[in-house]
């Protein structure tokens, strides 16, 4: 069967048969569980006649248990993170908590990433503030936004306008790539805990001032996540993210 991707349905969107995002909405955040649409439920292996089971849900390398249970109401599934994941995404957002807990919008909902590995019913979570991704200053220059304003010309129009689409890009590349660098596999939240949450650089893959003329820049294709050292190295070798891991396996 042939799928097309990104699959969006209500609140979930599948990137791609290993990656699924869960816009968080007040139930999901306040009560450590959602629905799973229809067209969703493929990706978690869970039909409406399947009685509950457990999984394992790995954030920052701790295991929790979490769910998939049938509803009862609906030919839909639903899923838990109540083992003390649930905790864990309040005390990363304490103003979305508020504002949920108080019925107030929330413009940038946190989203939940699910990671799907080899292994039936284990994946790995990962917490991606939207608000996070919005208000990150580039820490490389040579990377995207200031090479295209200078490109451009540096008046501040063009620079608001490609900030928003660079701010837009990285997040789509968090979305898909998840927060753990492709390179050397560094997590910083793993490393540094709370501290560490949702950081990771971005890496153009084929900076544009290389590139003649102007270009759509392809999140997935295009921008990496990776740590703060093999970005440093990405940049003083000029190798791509695919040749460095084999320079260290030698
Ligand atoms: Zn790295
Ligand atoms: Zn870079």
């Amino acid at each position: 069967m042939d799928i097309t991707y990104p699959i969006q349905s209500h609140s979930w969107e599948l990137l791609s048969p290993t990656v699924c995002i869960k816009t968080m909405d007040k139930s999901a955040f306040l009560y450590g569980g959602s629905g799973i649409p229809k067209e969703i439920c493929f990706f978690f292996e869970m039909t409406s006649d399947q009685p509950r089971r457990e999984i394992s849900l790995i954030h920052a390398g701790t295991t929790f248990t979490g769910s998939l249970e049938p509803d009862a109401l609906d030919t839909r599934v639903r899923i838990f993170w109540r083992g003390g994941l649930d905790i864990i995404i309040k005390d990363y957002f304490p103003s979305e908590l508020t504002r949920f807990q108080e019925d107030s919008p929330v413009e940038h909902p946190p989203l939940l990433r699910f990671t799907k590995g080899a292994e039936p019913d284990v994946f790995t979570i990962e917490l991606i503030s939207q608000e996070l991704a919005n208000n990150t200053p580039p820490v490389i220059p040579e990377d995207l936004e200031v090479a295209i304003a200078r490109k451009e010309g540096e008046t501040s129009t063009i620079v608001t306008t490609v900030r928003k689409r660079s701010q837009a890009n990285r997040l789509a590349a968090i979305k898909y790539h998840g927060l753990e660098c492709v390179v050397c596999g560094f997590n910083f939240e793993k490393f540094y805990g709370p501290l560490g949450q949702g950081f990771i650089e971005i890496h153009h893959v084929n900076p544009l001032h290389e590139k003649d003329g102007e270009r759509e820049v392809d999140p997935v294709k295009d921008l990496v996540p990776v740590c703060s050292n093999c970005h440093r190295m990405l940049h003083r070798t000029h190798l791509t993210h695919i040749t460095i891991p084999n320079i260290l396996k030698k």
